[in-house]
């Protein structure tokens, strides 16, 4: 009966200690992979890398993405995205969108 146990016993520690070389294995793998990178870019350049687009993904590419429109009522320039289009111009507001289609000169006239 002991030597059951012993057995049993001795099957988990087996597990244990592949599961540990198994990770072991992967955070070699890794490193390698990392210095692989390192080596074609730098390290401090791969992480800056990786973290500016990370972060230019989550952050900043909406705003590149998105231009500056001149307001065809008052000419200011306005965020894309917060621009509003009517009449086929943009305007910063609604309002000035408003002025625009009400001025004399606008479809109105038509
Ligand atoms: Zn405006």
């Amino acid at each position: 009966m002991r030597n059951f146990l012993f057995l049993i016993l001795l099957f988990f520690v087996s597990q244990w200690l592949l599961k540990k070389l198994r990770r072991a294995n992967e955070r070699a793998q890794q490193g390698e992979a990392q210095a692989g990178g390192a080596a074609a870019g730098g390290a401090n350049g791969a992480h800056r890398a990786r973290n500016g687009s990370g972060n230019g993904a989550a952050g900043s590419t909406p705003q590149l993405a998105d231009p500056l429109i001149r307001c065809a009522q008052c000419g200011v320039h306005t965020p894309r995205s917060e621009s509003i289009v009517a009449a086929g111009e943009r305007f910063c507001c609604a309002d000035h969108a408003r002025h625009y289609a009400s001025r004399p000169t606008g479809r109105d006239a038509r």
